[in-house]
């Protein structure tokens, strides 16, 4: 086992890492930005290296400035988290270039699966289902383009290659928007991701967010550990997350998480992983795989029992698995809430000073944040502050613990979406289970105030 890594992120999921490894008896080396001096968990690390300004392209997307910091303090591995240079398979390569050991997967499979395109041809050729849609990147023959649209069929969802964060898609209903929408998709994708390629899919009407988590280590071993729900959302980001999905059967469930899996063996994937669906009458339909750890990790470590950092770490270090899937068992139900330091109903960010931070607790009650009285949200990154998970042995015991703990977090001195996160709590719909992914944005309309 490693005796030293170094935590390539900040905020929560830097701490989160901190955590796995101080458990494990790992040292943790802690690299943090101009802005997050103060934070405590660069203090609570065992090391801990300012590598730059606040801005992240000079601190946190610093590849040499964090590859030195290794150097210097001996660190044998590094751990990307979420976010920030995660998904970046040059960075990997760097690393491991430089004699350290990536906490992730391989570049080749960063590479292929942060190209769209071809994570949906691999995923085509491992038997796992996807949106129907066109085969590879969109020609430049605008006919040839409107004749794909009339085999899918409208609406279609044009997507950049290289999308992410729910940025670099447009949805189109009609064939007289459509090659403008492609031309501009095309050029914003240019700008954003340095890939103009785009492609072409169904758009699905109210499906839900379902995906599935994976572990597999370097000997060809791989498991699934059961799903998330991550149906609410605004603008494509994730708010509330839960595990199980509520009201998908079961046989459902383990023929998908079984196909994962087996992708997982066929392209050599090593360490954790996310593959996420749209599922719609009764259908999965594969979007896209996460090659690192999810913000929403948790509402799976809370019902199978498994820490997935840990997992990361041991799988990083060489380690088998040490179970198969047999072994693997779903306990109770979980729901996660990710608070954010902005304005519950307009989202405008709020940083700034918290003045007071209360945090809930009580059986099945987890707070995974890395703030404190006093504690100052900088600008500069994520709004989010932290996130409240509750366990509980069905879904409803589940969602009175989390409106108890909701109703006990107390934060003061900037705005945040708890107040959204209690009406949530309370909404029929929500209570019923099983909303769509337009529910919230819906939902926000009528609301709105
Ligand atoms: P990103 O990498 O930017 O998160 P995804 O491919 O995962 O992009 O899509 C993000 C979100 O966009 C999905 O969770 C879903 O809300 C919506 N979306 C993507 N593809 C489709 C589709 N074919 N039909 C309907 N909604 C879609």
């Amino acid at each position: 086992m490693f005796k030293k890594i170094l935590i390539a992120n900040r905020g929560e999921i830097a701490l989160r890492i901190q955590r796995a490894c101080k458990e494990m008896g790992i040292k943790a080396v802690v690299v943090y930005s101009e802005a997050d001096r103060e934070a405590k968990y660069v203090k609570l690390a065992d090391e801990a290296v300012c590598i730059g300004p606040a801005s992240s392209t000079l601190s946190y997307l610093n590849m040499p400035a964090i590859i030195a910091t290794a150097e210097v303090t001996d660190a044998e591995a590094i751990h990307p988290g979420y976010g920030f240079l995660s998904e970046n398979a040059n960075f990997a390569e760097r690393v491991e270039k430089s004699g350290f050991v990536f906490i992730g997967p391989t570049p080749e499979s960063i590479r292929l699966m942060g190209d769209k395109v071809s994570a949906k041809q691999a995923m085509i050729k491992s038997g796992v289902p996807c949106v129907p849609g066109s085969e590879g990147a969109l020609p430049e023959d605008p006919k040839e383009i409107i004749r794909i649209a009339r085999t899918v069929g409208y609406p279609v969802i044009i997507k950049a290659a290289g999308g992410g964060g729910g940025r670099g898609m447009r949805v189109v209903h009609t064939e007289a928007a459509l090659i403008h929408a492609v031309q501009t998709t095309r050029a914003e994708a240019g700008a954003a991701f340095g890939n103009s390629q785009v492609y072409m899919e169904k758009f699905l009407e109210r499906p839900r967010h379902v995906e599935i988590q994976i572990l597999a280590d370097t000997f060809r071993n791989a498991v699934w550990l059961g799903e998330r729900d991550c149906s609410m959302q605004r603008r494509h980001q994730k708010i509330i997350e839960e595990a199980p999905a509520p009201g998908i059967a079961r046989r459902v469930i383990e023929k998908i998480g079984d196909r994962c899996s087996a992708a997982c063996k066929k392209i050599g994937y090593r360490g954790a992983g996310t593959f996420e669906f749209l599922f719609q009458d009764g259908e999965f339909y594969f979007i896209e795989m996460n090659t690192r750890v999810q913000v929403e990790h948790p509402v799976t470590e809370m019902v199978t029992g498994i820490d997935i950092v840990q997992m990361q770490i041991r799988i990083a270090a060489g380690e088998k698995l040490p179970f198969a899937q047999r072994n693997i068992q779903m306990r109770g139900h979980a729901i996660e809430c990710r608070i954010n330091a902005e304005d519950p109903y307009k989202f405008t960010p709020s940083p700034g000073r918290i003045s007071l931070w209360h945090a809930p607790g009580g059986p099945g009650v987890r707070v995974d944040s890395h703030v404190y009285t006093n504690y100052f949200v900088p600008p500069n990154y994520d709004s989010m502050i932290g996130k409240l998970i509750c366990h509980g042995d069905t879904r409803d015991q589940a969602l009175a613990r989390m409106r108890t703990a909701l109703s006990e977090t107390v934060v003061e001195g900037i705005q945040t979406n708890i107040p959204l996160h209690r009406e949530l709590m309370a909404d029929a719909k929500f209570i019923e289970g099983g909303t769509s992914i337009h529910y919230l944005e819906g939902w926000l309309g009528q609301h709105r105030r």
